[in-house]
């Protein structure tokens, strides 16, 4: 119990992957955690924090994230 993997794709609050479109879609709070939209909504609606490590963060404060466009790019010439 509790051994799944805690990767990059997971929602913290409900620990369900998260998607690139619809309601549990990838967004991110300031500090950079990555969450499921309609989840962070709910929690930022009773809580005035990141689930993950606590800083401070309002609904204002979610980004969408265009996960299928994250791609790493190499400025070192
Ligand atoms: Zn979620
Ligand atoms: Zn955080």
């Amino acid at each position: 119990e509790g051994e799944e993997s805690e990767g990059n794709d997971t929602c913290m609050i409900c620990f369900e992957q998260w998607t690139n479109t619809g309601e549990h879609r990838v967004v991110c709070l300031g500090c950079g955690h990555l969450f499921g939209a309609s989840c962070i909504q709910k929690w930022l609606s009773e809580r005035k924090h990141c689930p993950t490590c606590n800083h401070a963060a309002k609904r204002r404060d979610i980004r969408t994230v265009y996960a299928c466009n994250l791609v790493a790019v190499d400025t070192a010439e």
